[in-house]
């Protein structure tokens, strides 16, 4: 459906920045007077804020979120012969960052009620080679950090964040991006905290660790025209630096907007529960920052949920899946040796789960048009909705 016609999308980024529309152009004027383009003042300011917005010490800023993980593990040492524990439901990313660092990805399944990594299941496939887990903030909600801490202190492994979509999340005290040795966030534009387009950072307390990312993300150089080591070529660009260092201070509030919705939506929901409508579980009261607003919908349910979210865009209203297929089930990694049935409760989720729309300037009224036309689809009466 063309963007034009759609009375609810499923994110609007105007929203957020045409109130700041004119801070954001100055900004981007100050990098073009400047001209430091590559590696500049802003890039180092920004490296500097997001890391102590983060509860953390050193930021890294690198060309996505992608590199952010698959560089940030080998700054970590992470890489051939060791073994990475991940969860089967995350965006096809994390994944990628594991086998590009040369590590042996090992998949475990999640907990249906939240949809984060089930750590039980990751304690039962550690080895020898497990070297580290990933942690995946799903949806905006931290995977909790006491049982991560305790899993990591027992079988001595390496937490490695990936808080792509949970910047300024918090649970049990932590912050997303201080729990583990290192983090990768994502500044992707539709993100909590989003660029003009692409953008990644390594988060860390570890000097080295983050000496080293200075290091991978400039073609292994120490120092100019020196190379200690292979590297690539991963900056945030000054430009982006500049946009996210302005729309940081707006963060807080545009996540107690989203958490403000979520609340509204489960409040709205509560009553199609009966009817097989589950909202996912937030287990960490105002520390979830919402990146999506997820709900199941379950086999009590009366309609699929494909036709759920056919009859909601017929009504104008935008809706998302993620993610549609599992990691072990995507053509691309079916080397890896899994199959259909290892991961029961992530490929139920696949095929149960559903994003409404989530963006701070959502209104409530939207959010009971949205519940409405659920509702109503459920009844059958969206055809009436569709007449008016
Ligand atoms: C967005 C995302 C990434 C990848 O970030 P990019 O900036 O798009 O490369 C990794 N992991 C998760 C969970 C994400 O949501």
């Amino acid at each position: 459906m063309n963007k034009m016609n759609l009375k609810i999308p499923f994110v609007d980024l105007n929203l957020q920045h045409q109130p700041i529309q004119h801070q954001l152009q100055q900004a981007i004027q100050a990098v073009l007077a400047q001209g430091d383009f590559i590696l500049g003042k802003a890039l180092a300011n920004f490296e500097t804020a997001f890391a102590a917005a983060s509860g953390t010490e050193y930021g890294v800023g690198v060309a996505s979120g992608t590199d952010a993980i698959a560089l940030g593990l080998q700054a970590c040492n992470i890489g051939a012969g060791d073994e990475v524990i991940l969860p089967a439901n995350t965006f096809v990313a994390t994944l990628i960052g594991v086998l590009r660092a040369g590590a042996k990805p090992i998949l475990v399944d999640c907990d249906p009620q939240t949809a984060l990594i089930d750590l039980e299941a990751a304690a039962k496939v550690i080895t020898p080679s497990t070297k580290a887990i990933i942690p995946v903030h799903l949806y905006g909600q931290m995977v909790s950090p006491r049982q991560l801490l305790d899993l990591a202190d027992t079988y001595k492994l390496l937490i490695f964040e990936d808080a792509a979509q949970a910047h300024l999340a918090e649970r049990e005290g932590y912050r997303a991006g201080s729990v583990g040795t290192a983090a990768a966030f994502s500044f992707y534009p539709s993100k909590n905290l989003g660029a003009f387009g692409d953008g990644g950072m390594l988060v860390t307390r570890d000097a080295d660790v983050a000496q080293k990312m200075v290091r991978l993300r400039n073609y292994g150089a120490s120092q100019k025209y020196f190379h200690v080591e292979s590297g690539t070529n991963s900056r945030l660009d000054t430009l982006q630096a500049a946009v996210l260092l302005e729309k940081l201070p707006h963060l807080p509030q545009w996540n107690r907007d989203r958490l403000k919705i979520a609340q509204q939506y489960d409040l709205e929901l509560a009553p199609l529960v009966s009817a097989g409508i589950i909202p996912m579980q937030n287990q960490s009261d105002a520390g979830h920052v919402y990146h999506l607003y997820v709900i199941k919908i379950d086999d009590t349910c009366a309609l699929e949920r494909q036709r759920i979210q056919d009859q909601l865009s017929a009504l104008g209203i935008q809706t998302g899946i993620h993610y549609p297929i599992p990691c072990h089930l995507q053509p691309a990694f079916t080397n890896l040796g899994y199959q259909a049935g290892d991961f029961p409760q992530a490929e139920q989720l696949a095929k149960q789960i559903l994003s409404l729309p989530m963006y701070p300037g959502l209104s409530h009224s939207q959010i009971q048009q949205v519940v409405t036309a659920i509702a109503s689809t459920l009844s059958g009466e969206q055809q009436q909705l569709l007449c008016i």
